[in-house]
């Protein structure tokens, strides 16, 4: 007798949970400051981690890329992504973010900076320890005790180690749909 009360209580609860998350997530839209909502998560594409916000992207061109296009992450986002060469003719697509999650690596190198003006370190995955991009701070203040960009540099993040978590979430929706069918 009471299992079926509480199978009966089950759809009431959820039906509550699904109100309460909509009423939540159309209450911000009267709030102007837009760095307090959050679009969405850029996470590793290997691991999953956080790596950082779509909130937090924003667009400086490199001279030295060899070309630029405006990638749609999310629904509300469009994002400059460019290609960038190393040294070593090894290319990568890049786009920048003011904040992100890496580990703490060796020092700053100003040599072959993409980014005239600032000197860069690897951002790797603090979780699985993938390359996700690079760091990026005035060469000014690249000293050994800096170890992550301060408010003057930004991150750069290689779009193929990167994915938006919503967009992550609709693949599995699909699969799950899928197999439902
Ligand atoms: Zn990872």
């Amino acid at each position: 007798m009471k299992c079926d009360r509480n199978r009966e209580l089950m759809p009431i609860t959820l039906v509550l949970l699904i109100v309460l998350r909509f009423a939540c997530a159309t209450e911000p839209e009267n709030n102007s400051a837009e760095e307090t909502i959050i679009e969405d998560f850029f996470i590793c594409r290997t691991c999953g981690n956080d790596v950082s916000l779509t909130n937090l992207a924003f667009d400086k061109y490199s001279p030295l890329a060899l070309s630029a296009t405006n990638h749609t992450f999310t629904e509300k986002r469009t994002i400059l992504v460019q290609e960038v060469q190393n040294p070593r003719g090894i290319r990568s697509n890049i786009f920048l973010v003011r904040q992100a999650n890496c580990a703490k690596v060796h020092p700053w190198s100003s040599k072959s900076t993409w980014f005239p003006g600032y000197a860069w370190k690897v951002c790797v995955c603090p979780k699985c320890h993938t390359l996700i991009g690079w760091m990026f701070e005035p060469i000014e203040n690249a000293t050994a005790e800096q170890n992550f960009p301060s408010d003057g540099g930004f991150y750069a993040l290689i779009f193929q180690h990167i994915i938006s978590e919503g967009y992550a979430n609709s693949l599995l929706m699909k699969e799950k749909a899928l197999r439902d069918n």
